[in-house]
């Protein structure tokens, strides 16, 4: 997991944070909390058979099979798989569109 006060990852936090507004476990802020994104893949249409075999693996909770999609571009869409630890309460699972221009 990684500490959303990390350097590296504040973009990323500041972006969660903005997308759920609150824990979808606790419905309280994100204080104590950590998220990891673990999964990505390209959403493009020469790259359609990965993106759906990722869906299916999310829709079936295959999370081995899940991490081992890591395909990012920089230049490209994407669905990222990230999980959120609510402190004493358990982990969500997040899919979310990340588009690469708004
Ligand atoms: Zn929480």
């Amino acid at each position: 997991m990684i500490d959303n006060v990390a350097e590296g990852s504040k973009i990323r936090a500041k972006r969660l944070r903005k997308l759920l507004q609150s824990c979808p476990i606790c419905q309280s802020g994100f204080a104590d909390h950590q998220y990891s994104q673990f999964a990505m893949t390209i959403n493009a249409e020469e790259n359609a058979e990965s993106y759906y075999a990722f869906l299916k693996a999310a829709d079936n909770r295959e999370w081995q099979e899940l991490c081992s999609f890591q395909e990012f571009q920089g230049d490209r869409d994407a669905i990222i798989a990230t999980a959120l630890r609510c402190p004493g309460k358990g982990l969500a699972f997040i899919l979310e569109d990340d588009p690469w221009a708004l």
